[in-house]
């Protein structure tokens, strides 16, 4: 199938590019290989996106997705895809089904996973008290104490989120200094059922059937700590291996972008979480959106007008 523009990526960064392609007429289509919302599904509470002083993560995708698909634009959700080539001036997109969707323009936005901490016991566990997603899974753990990994703003805002549910939230962070911004620590540090064991290295997730303590090293000795559950919350893997061109990245695999977002290929622009840039928000991303629809449809635009010459 040929489009003038494929949008890798169904988040804020991909719905803001779908809106405004589609807007500006171009034949677009999104792609992504869950449910539209990217990252805000894993977020209960969304208050610093500018005109929404306090809306649900999920409700603000539907709403994106909605406006995006008001202007005609070509949603196909649980469509995973499975690489991104380039031949010649076409951007060829295979997806896991078969199908190969192509166009001369291509806005990468498809994110990224979170890290593992490759400890014993973090993959056994997974589903069985380890959890990447307060959101998703907080609700399993009422009562329970549980432990978070991490000290950036995902750690101590899902940290907060969790005391909803929980009896009492330990977060534990490697360092002495949390990376989360002020705010948020606040916030966190008023919570009485949160405390912060801190310069502390988990070691190993342990359990039967379920997990039961998260054991760490701190000032030179092994300690356990008995909880239902942990949340893991140490950074953000970027979706960048679907290439299977070479595309400029950062030695983290973050993909790098010149003025107008366009990547090192042609034709190619990297958007949202997925590339290299100084934060990850969802006004940045949806700025990132807009950016490269523009910049696209101006590329297609000069292709067509040079075909027509
Ligand atoms: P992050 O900012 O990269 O923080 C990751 C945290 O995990 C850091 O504290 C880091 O420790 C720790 N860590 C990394 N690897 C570790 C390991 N192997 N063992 C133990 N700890 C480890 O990631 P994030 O919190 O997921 O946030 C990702 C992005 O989303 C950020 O740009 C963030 O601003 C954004 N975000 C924003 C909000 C919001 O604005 N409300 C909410 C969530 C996320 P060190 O500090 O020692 O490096």
């Amino acid at each position: 199938m040929n489009y003038d523009v494929i949008i890798v990526g169904g988040g804020p960064a991909g719905l803001a590019a779908g809106l405004y392609t589609a807007r500006m007429n171009l034949k677009a289509v999104l792609v992504d290989r869950g449910a539209l919302g990217g990252q805000l599904l894993n977020t209960e509470l969304v208050e610093d996106y500018p005109g929404f002083e306090t809306i649900l993560g999920s409700e603000l995708a539907t709403k994106m997705g909605d406006h995006a698909r008001k202007f005609g634009l070509e949603v196909r959700d649980f469509e995973p895809v499975l690489e991104i080539d380039v031949e010649g001036n076409t951007k060829v997109v295979r997806l896991e089904s078969g199908e190969e969707l192509r166009a001369p323009a291509l806005i990468m936005a498809a994110g990224g996973l979170p890290r593992y901490l490759g400890i014993p016991g973090e993959k056994e566990f997974w589903g069985r008290g380890v959890s990447y997603c307060a959101v998703c899974d907080g609700a399993f753990f009422k009562g329970q104490e549980l432990a978070v990994v991490g000290g950036g703003d995902a750690a101590v805002e899902e940290g907060d989120f969790l005391t909803r549910y929980a009896s009492r939230v330990h977060i534990i962070h490697r360092r002495n200094e949390l990376r989360a911004q002020p705010i948020l620590i606040d916030r966190a540090r008023a919570n009485v059922k949160i405390d912060f064991i801190l310069e502390a290295a988990v070691k190993e997730i342990s359990g039967t059937e379920k997990v039961h303590a998260v054991h760490y090293e701190q000032g030179g000795q092994t300690k356990e700590l008995n909880v239902g559950g942990v949340f893991i919350f140490v950074g953000f893997v970027p979706n960048s291996g679907l290439f299977k061109v070479h595309v400029d990245h950062d030695e983290a695999g973050y993909i790098l972008t010149g003025r107008d977002l366009q990547t090192s290929v042609e034709g190619i622009w990297a958007v949202g979480d997925v590339r290299a840039q100084l934060t990850k928000q969802i006004a940045t991303a949806v700025g990132d959106g807009t950016t490269a629809a523009v910049a696209a449809s101006m590329y297609v635009t000069s292709l067509k007008d040079a075909a027509r010459a």
